[in-house]
């Protein structure tokens, strides 16, 4: 089994859901005592936040690298960013490490796929929706297309993520506002919504909604855990 190296706390909140999945997962395939051989670095989400806001992402990406190379160091034999948006990032996260990156874009998209999805809504923090980097990557390799909600929407799910969900705060009307949202991407075309950040699956699960989700942190925690058996 290899070592997987995670750069996490972006929140901690879902670092939990990678550090459980992962470790179920191996206990599901090896049995016995068997558990994930994994290297955590956890940052302080209060110092990512406001460079985010900041938009001083040269910082965020020297924090990163630094972080990515100690795991490196440490013997991580491949890397998992468990955040979609920190992914901006994962051009300069590659050319600074030896060690594999497990895109979380790639574990999605490969899902999505197979799944015969075309065209997704896409939910996560404002600059997953808005910018380039999850798009161009799902639509380059995977042939998917991603819709996004309209403006206002989007600054209301990224609020509920920064202020609830990083929180911990799980709300009833933010969860309705949620599927209000998914629905109205449905009906432009949406077959499915993708659950684009990482905290978002402990809001909205599939029993709440007809709609087929894509939860991104089981994806990806389910791609990095076939990597590691392999
Ligand atoms: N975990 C979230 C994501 O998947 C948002 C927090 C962050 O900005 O990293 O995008």
């Amino acid at each position: 089994m290899k070592v997987i190296g995670i750069l996490g706390g972006m929140s901690w909140e879902s670092t939990v859901s990678y550090y459980q999945a992962l470790n179920q997962g191996v206990k599901a395939r090896l049995g016995g005592l068997h558990s994930a051989r994994l290297l955590l670095h956890s940052v302080d989400f209060a110092e990512v936040e406001a460079l985010q806001h900041r938009g001083d992402w040269d910082a965020l990406a020297r924090l990163l690298v630094d972080a990515a190379l100690g795991l490196q160091g440490a013997g991580a034999q491949g890397l998992l960013i468990a955040t979609n948006t920190m992914h901006k990032l994962a051009p300069q996260l590659e050319a600074a490490l030896e060690i594999p990156l497990l895109h979380i874009a790639d574990a999605v998209g490969a899902r999505l796929k197979a799944d015969g999805v075309t065209r997704a809504g896409l939910l996560g923090t404002r600059f997953t929706m808005e910018q380039d980097f999850y798009h161009a990557r799902l639509a380059a390799r995977f042939g998917i297309e991603l819709l996004v909600p309209e403006a206002e929407e989007r600054q209301r799910v990224h609020d509920i993520i920064y202020r609830e969900l990083c929180c911990g705060q799980i709300r009833p009307d933010s969860r309705q506002a949620y599927l209000d949202i998914m629905a109205k991407l449905q009906a432009r075309g949406a077959q499915a919504v993708v659950l684009g950040c990482t905290e978002i699956p402990l809001l909205v699960q599939p029993q709440h909604t007809d709609i087929p989700l894509y939860d991104t942190a089981a994806l990806h925690a389910a791609a990095a855990l076939e990597w590691a058996l392999a």
